[in-house]
């Protein structure tokens, strides 16, 4: 569901009262594919876990608040386990679901900030350890087409705190 004159106060790490023009809450693909294509001319913001952005006036477009939750264990095996997680998955969460579970690997990235949708983009690291050394692949949508391409590790060419995806403009 769309809503006119939503406030972003909650939605940002900041608290700054900007005003979304529209905003739509987005808990299924199918939803956000469905969104998507009925908005095709108008100017999309894409909104995560809100924590990276400084919200300097009311944002004129429609932000899709990606809220897609859900873990899946892929594989597992005795030395490595794959997990899918939805992007909109709260990092920091992931962390400890990890842990909890004794899935070792990402426990220096703990307390970042963010979604874990958002992580690939720039590659989130600290203390020498980085997204892509346990990244396997993500699944992207083209806002364009709402077709779905999976990115997997060789094609996002991580760097420091960049990759393929950060040069993906709306
Ligand atoms: C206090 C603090 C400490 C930090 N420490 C670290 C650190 O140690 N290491 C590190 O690497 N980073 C660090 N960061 C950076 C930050 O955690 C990352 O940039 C984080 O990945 C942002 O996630 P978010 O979901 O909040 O993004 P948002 O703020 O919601 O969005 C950031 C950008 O990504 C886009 N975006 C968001 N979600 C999606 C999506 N699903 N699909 C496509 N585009 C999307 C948005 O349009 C926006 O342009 C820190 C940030 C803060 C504030």
């Amino acid at each position: 569901m769309i809503s006119d004159n939503v406030s972003l106060k909650t939605y940002n790490t900041f608290g700054i009262d900007a005003t979304a023009t529209s905003f739509c809450n987005i808990t299924s693909i199918e939803g956000l594919k469905n969104v998507l294509k009925a908005n095709q001319n108008t100017p999309l913001f894409v909104l995560g876990g809100g924590s990276n952005m400084l919200l300097t006036k009311n944002v004129e477009a429609l932000v899709l608040h990606i809220n897609l939750t859900g873990k899946e264990i892929i594989k597992e095996t005795d030395d490595f386990v794959t997990v899918k997680f939805m992007s909109g998955e709260n990092w920091h969460e992931v962390v400890l679901w990890c842990l909890k579970h004794n899935f070792g690997g990402i426990e220096n990235l703990s307390l970042i900030p963010g979604n874990i949708g958002t992580a690939p983009i720039q590659n989130i690291g600290a203390y020498g350890v980085e997204l892509k050394d346990v990244f396997v692949s993500c699944e992207a949508i083209n806002i364009k087409d709402q077709s779905s391409k999976t990115f997997i590790k060789e094609d996002c060419t991580f760097g420091y705190r960049e990759s393929i995806l950060s040069l993906i403009h709306i």
